[in-house]
């Protein structure tokens, strides 16, 4: 590991201290999360180096450097931590070889840990059921077509089939509602790894945004409730009805079995009788927490700035209810109409092409204001 004078991990790799400003903070990915996080840090006088093979990705204007490179690449990775301070990520899919290097010639926080848990769904419900002793859905892993159909015997149908790796947005998921479904989602699935998880029928779906940092300190959003229209969130509205700190709880357990320091999302499902189950966990700033850019209190970028750095984590008691919504494809196109309304917030991403479905920005629209 590189030790600069600046780095927030001591030569005995046991103290930690604060990076001040001018510090260099890595970011592995260059999409908008990775574009908020830097405009963030930029206010906080920090330089932002993006490493993204993309040469127009959206985080790159806003950031001080760029290392266009594939993630394989791993000299060109090297080199890249090998002058950050901290290294952090803004999405989940980044190659375990990728941070494993980085974590080897920087400070990589999120660690690997949360990184290897995350991208398989596998082993993230394996850890946060057995680890960190949290509810999530029964699942079985599965491993042939005969073993889907013993599963579905077990899980009862309705059930949904997700792939390990790479879900999102739900991709790589179907919905099995009887018997004649599971030839065809099994030949889907073309042999890629997948999990059959028990169906539940949630009332709500809501999320928490917390931040931790090295020390174990912690601060955490109110609940936030979520809409999804075809898989993909709609709207966040938040401080939501009906907190009473149990999900921040939980996710907090699930942070602290993971020892992690930076932002964490939990998505879970609320049912009818007050219990919550776990969905999935992100290890990254989330769509779901853009609302805290118009809260009144330090936002989920400006926060996982601060618990990476090591910095005190700030105020996450938000002083409006505000409702986010995404912008997806042509929904840019209006953006007069928003620009037009009061009380509402824009924030484009700056992306050239807007296909269906791509996230091309969101809009906060205060709802309320604390007196
Ligand atoms: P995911 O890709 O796991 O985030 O799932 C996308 C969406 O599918 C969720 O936000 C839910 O609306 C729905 N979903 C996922 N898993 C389940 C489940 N086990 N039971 C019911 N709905 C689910």
């Amino acid at each position: 590991m590189a030790i600069s004078e600046k780095s927030i991990v001591s030569d005995t790799d046991t103290q930690y201290r604060a990076l001040p400003p001018g510090s260099i903070i890595g970011i592995l990915g260059g999409g908008q999360l990775g574009s908020m996080l830097a405009l963030s840090a930029a206010r906080l006088g920090f330089q932002c180096y993006i490493f993204d093979p993309n040469a127009d990705c959206p985080a790159a204007r806003n950031a001080a450097r760029h290392m266009q490179a594939e993630y394989m690449d791993l000299d060109r990775v090297k080199e890249f931590a090998n002058v950050c301070d901290v290294v952090t990520y803004e999405f989940e899919n980044v190659p375990a070889k990728t941070a494993f290097s980085a974590s080897q010639h920087s400070t990589l926080f999120p660690t690997s840990l949360a990184l290897d848990v995350a991208q398989d769904r596998l082993q993230e419900k394996t850890f946060i059921r057995d680890r960190a002793n949290v509810a999530v859905a029964d699942f079985i892993d599965i491993q042939s077509e005969a073993g889907l159909i013993e599963a579905t015997q077990t899980l009862g149908f309705p059930c949904v089939l997700k792939t390990r790796r790479l879900g999102y947005d739900g991709k790589g998921q179907t919905i099995l509602r009887k018997p004649d479904d599971i030839h065809s989602a099994w030949e889907n699935l073309k042999g890629v790894d997948a999990i059959l998880e028990a169906f539940i029928p949630f009332i709500r779906e809501i999320s928490v945004v917390t931040g931790r940092n090295i020390w174990g300190q912690s601060a955490s959003y109110p609940l936030i409730e979520n809409i999804h229209k075809d898989h993909i969130l709609h709207t966040s509205t938040a401080p939501a009805a009906r907190d009473d700190g149990r999900a921040q709880a939980l996710s907090k357990k699930i942070m602290d079995a993971l020892n992690y320091v930076g932002v964490m999302a939990t998505e879970f499902f609320e049912l009818e009788d007050g219990t919550l189950i776990v969905n999935e966990i992100a290890p990254r700033v989330h769509n779901s927490g853009h609302w805290t850019q118009n809260a009144g209190c330090i936002d989920q970028f400006e926060l996982h700035i601060r618990a990476i750095c090591g910095w005190p984590l700030g105020s996450t008691v938000p002083t409006h209810t505000v409702e986010m919504t995404n912008l997806l494809g042509q929904d840019i196109d209006n953006w007069q109409d928003y620009a037009d309304e009061t009380g509402t917030f824009i924030h484009l991403y700056g992306k050239s092409e807007p296909r269906q479905g791509r996230k091309m920005g969101h809009i906060n629209r205060i709802i309320k204001t604390t007196p």
